[in-house]
């Protein structure tokens, strides 16, 4: 009995432009044959347990034969139940897809071809070029420019009489004969033409010209491999319809410091406009264990006439901790339950609780004053937050003669910066801060933002850590929630664009 082989594109670069289809094969595959071009992060659903092989070219050395990788698909599908072929784009488009799915036919190995977005259409997209047009190109042809090395293997009567666009998928190097050779061959040396540098990735580059002088604009810029080139009246709709370079945070690297667990809201924002995010936390939160005053505390809960959080992980670890307790929601039912700010309150609703209590402005201060109303005198209150918290709340609580329990739920503790992250990290153009102890664990890690990075902060308590540290704030949040920290850093990145804002 043999296993099936999957030969699945993954796209060209941007993981969001991967097929459901090919992420539920990874995450199923006991083996994954995985080649350079595949997106970042493209593994990450694989079980832990897979067998992952990496068969690409490594810079320097040779790649694995392909008689070799054809040779491990069929040994592993004879091993494996279900092995995945994992390669950049579409299998099928000069990616040596077919020679492998006839190694695997001819073996009577199973197999299944998933399709996946091609870099030729799927980079000059990103770069606001459509292959075809109505007015402009009516058919489009994809062409290898690889296989000039070995002769001539290209027919450039054919290609400079072929009535459409071109699409050149090959390294920079041979992008001079090519060019020379069409037009010695008939077409139009002023012919629009482009070439797209690491399409649908972060950093991606388009250069456009004509076909005579693309390929030394090239050269001079620098354009490296992997790229795509583009002949054909379509690439001077890019003037018109670029939409990616004209996002207000295109080109820009924005660090981000807080926990991994947190980032995702902030980082996918700052991505959806242009920005190429670097997570690189500083922090990690770790929950308390169910012990000693968390533990009294929650044995008393249902005698709290009010119930403060100040963060969406403390919900979450709140009812962490509740559920460890046999208790629920029910438990908050006599309470008065105050959010610090939206996402708090989100949070709460998530777990069936809605808040009474919600500020305008996200800070501690802010939360005080939204409580003047609720009777606190002689009753007990719970604070339930991260330990080294601010005392504003649990003191002005106090102050009004509440019993005041300040419990800490988690404790922020710092989160060492990998290789890769500070490596990250020394590219930002900005660096975001959105609590103070953010701030404190990176400068003291260490590795502080890098000369002429632009400091954000969420707020004035950030900001003031920042200034501790010896940093200068160059933009600090209207408003103190994630939200506001993407405001002001596009306001910010506008301005010294000199575009209005
Ligand atoms: N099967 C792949 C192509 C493999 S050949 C596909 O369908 O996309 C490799 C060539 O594809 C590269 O030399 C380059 O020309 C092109 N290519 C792959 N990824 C690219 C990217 N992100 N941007 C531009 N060109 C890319």
């Amino acid at each position: 009995m043999s296993g099936i082989v999957y030969l699945v594109g993954a796209g060209p670069g941007d993981p969001g432009l991967m097929t459901r289809r090919s992420l539920e094969l990874i995450a199923q595959a006991d083996a994954i044959l995985y080649d350079r071009l595949i997106p970042a992060g493209a593994l990450e659903g694989a079980r832990d347990d897979a067998e992952l092989r990496y068969v690409g070219k490594e810079p320097g050395a040779p790649a694995l034969p392909q008689a070799e990788i054809g040779a491990l698909m069929v040994e592993l599908a004879h091993r494996c139940i279900r092995v995945v072929r994992l390669k950049g784009g579409d299998p099928f488009v000069f990616g040596r897809g077919g020679e492998e799915a006839e190694v695997l036919a001819a073996a009577g190995v199973p197999f299944e071809v998933v399709p996946g977005v091609t870099a030729g259409v799927a980079a000059p997209a990103y770069a606001g070029i459509p292959v075809t047009h109505r007015d402009a190109a009516s058919a489009v042809a994809f062409v290898t420019g690889h296989e000039q090395e070995d002769g001539d293997a290209l027919d450039f009567a054919a290609l400079a009489a072929f009535p459409g666009t071109l699409v050149f998928y090959m390294g920079v190097r041979n992008l001079a004969s090519i060019a020379e050779r069409l037009v010695s061959a008939g077409r139009d040396r002023d012919e629009p033409a482009a070439i797209v540098e690491r399409g649908t990735l972060p950093g991606q580059r388009t250069l456009t010209g004509t076909l005579a002088d693309l390929a030394e604009r090239a050269e001079v810029e620098g354009i490296r491999a992997p790229a795509v080139t583009l002949v054909g009246e379509v690439a001077a709709l890019r003037d018109a319809i670029a939409w990616l370079e004209r996002r207000p945070l295109h080109g820009r690297v924005v660090a981000v410091t807080r926990a991994r667990a947190q980032a995702s809201g902030l980082a996918t924002r700052l991505r959806e406009l242009g920005a190429e995010v670097a997570e690189t936390p500083a922090i990690r939160i770790e929950p308390r264990p169910l012990e000693g005053e968390l533990l009294e505390a929650l044995s008393r809960i249902r005698e709290y006439a009010l119930v403060c959080l100040t963060s969406p992980n403390g919900v979450r670890l709140l009812f962490d901790a509740l559920r460890g307790t046999a208790c629920d929601a029910r438990a908050l039912a006599g309470a008065t339950v105050a959010a610090i700010g939206p996402g708090t309150a989100a949070e709460l609703d998530a777990h069936g609780v809605r808040a009474d209590v919600v500020p305008e402005r996200y800070v501690a201060e802010a939360l005080v004053e939204a409580l003047a109303r609720v009777q606190v005198d002689g009753r007990r209150v719970l604070v339930a937050r991260a330990a080294e918290a601010r005392d504003v709340l649990p003191g002005a609580m106090r102050d009004r003669g509440a019993e005041v329990d300040d419990v800490a739920l988690y404790d922020t503790v710092a989160e060492p910066l990998g290789e890769a992250e500070r490596a990250a990290l020394a590219r930002a153009d900005y660096v975001t801060f959105t609590s103070s102890s953010t701030v404190r664990y990176l400068a003291d890690s260490g590795a502080g933002p890098p000369e002429g990075a632009r400091i954000v902060s969420i707020g004035p308590v950030t900001s003031e850590a920042a200034r501790e540290r010896g940093l200068t704030v160059h933009v600090e949040a209207e408003r103190h929630d994630v939200d506001g920290v993407v405001a002001a850093l596009v306001d910010d990145a506008l301005e010294r664009r000199g575009a209005p804002a």
